[in-house]
């Protein structure tokens, strides 16, 4: 099979779908324009604090743009966040006390909440202090209403637990319909729970966001979608006010809460990320949708398929084959742009049970919204691509993975 040949055959197939790739991006584009000057962003806002972090105009300024642009109350926009996951613990920690209980609507949540949650025990797990822990499962890749509309009714929950994207699961991502869908009803039934959505890699996908349809509280990374590929680490947590307060002072400390927090140079790159995302965005989604048809052309299984509807940036390709999920990883690590000579092999990650590979070849350390591949090596072994800056940068290191791939 020529892959360059195959390439361009999608490309002429898969216009209609970037043309709609692209007008999402347009809207969320304007949105992100809105923000900046709704908020009167200026080159003043990109000047910063040390220390105690007092008084970061640059830093308050962006969590009110974050705010409008997720369409919640408030944010939380921090570069004392390492990463999503960290901001995921420190909002769990924040909002449930102990003997609550916590129930996951999406299933098992992702990878490293494990051990945050206490499903795989640990001595500083919610399960440690007593926060209870319950779960319920998708049916055929969507919400089990029923279930989770019988478990509301007969017991008390403080707090809700949605992730949207897969994670390192085989289920498909949640689209925004769906995740409105059964807010509605369960805030019917419920109005004080507290509804938390992991929404990392789903950002400006559609042109609506959680918090819009009715989520209380959601989570983000700034080395995925909302980052734009600038932001060099941080998180974000958006939603309602006292919520946020409560996040704030669990992050920082009580009686400080958002008050503290040194922005230390990286408010411009935060506020360039943002800027850039939508693009990124767009690009990253194009890159899946190529993927999808090249490899289902090739005879592998793909989720989703070229012609289904995203929720996030995440592409699945099922290799059944643990050779070929390393190759098609060391392909795309050897199409990157920064250590494309290192060859790529399944190791030991902190927060993940299985070995993994990686592939991020990346200005970031593991930052997914540039072009990225991984996957734990465990059956049906399969790869998650996500990411590219720029279509172009994808193309090619799409192409260097298929050529591994079908190379004898
Ligand atoms: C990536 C991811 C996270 C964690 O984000 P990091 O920034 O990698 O820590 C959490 N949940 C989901 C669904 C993710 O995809």
């Amino acid at each position: 099979m020529n892959i360059e040949k195959l390439i361009s055959e999608a490309e002429k197939e898969l216009t209609p779908i970037f043309n709609e790739i692209e007008r999402h991006a347009y809207n969320n584009s304007k949105k992100v324009l809105e923000a900046f000057h709704i908020n009167k962003i200026s080159e003043s806002h990109f000047n910063s604090t040390t220390g105690y972090g007092y008084g970061d105009l640059g830093r308050d300024a962006i969590e009110k743009v974050f705010a409008y642009v997720l369409g919640s109350e408030d944010a939380l926009v921090r570069n004392q966040f390492i990463s999503g996951s960290h901001a995921l613990n420190v909002t769990l920690f924040a909002l449930l006390r102990p003997n609550d209980t916590m129930l996951a609507i999406s299933g098992e949540p992702y990878d490293t909440l494990k051990e945050v949650i206490g499903i795989t025990p640990n001595n500083s797990s919610l399960a440690s202090f007593g926060i209870k822990y319950e779960q319920i499962d998708l049916v055929n890749d969507d919400f089990d209403d029923d279930k989770i509309i019988d478990a509301i009714k007969n017991k008390k929950y403080k707090l809700i637990h949605i992730q949207r994207s897969r994670g390192y699961s085989t289920r498909n991502s949640l689209t925004i319909d769906k995740v409105e869908r059964i807010i509605s009803k369960i805030k019917s039934i419920d109005s004080d729970v507290i509804i938390m959505v992991d929404n990392c890699y789903c950002e400006f996908v559609s042109d609506k966001e959680p918090c819009e349809i009715g989520a209380d509280i959601m989570v983000g990374s700034l080395i995925k979608n909302l980052g734009g590929g600038i932001a060099p680490n941080g998180a974000y947590v958006a939603g309602k006010r006292g919520l946020i307060s409560l996040v704030a002072e669990r992050l920082t400390l009580p009686g400080e809460g958002r008050e503290v927090g040194p922005s230390l140079g990286i408010n411009k790159q935060f506020l360039m990320g943002l800027y850039f995302a939508p693009n990124a965005v767009a690009s990253s989604l194009k890159i899946g949708v190529l993927a999808s048809y090249c490899l289902e052309k090739l005879g592998f299984t793909v989720s989703p398929r070229y012609d289904e509807a995203r929720a996030d940036i995440v592409d699945m390709i099922t290799f059944n084959d643990p050779e070929k999920l390393i190759k098609f990883t060391q392909g795309i690590q050897a199409g990157s742009i920064i250590d494309a000579h290192a060859a790529v092999e399944p190791t030991d990650m902190p927060g993940y049970e299985d070995k993994i590979i990686m592939a991020s070849g990346s200005f970031t350390q593991g930052s997914s919204i540039e072009i990225s591949c991984d996957g734990p090596i465990r059956p049906p072994y399969n790869a998650y691509l996500q990411g590219s800056l720029t279509y172009e940068y994808g193309k090619i290191a799409l192409k260097e993975a298929l050529s591994k791939l079908v190379e004898k």
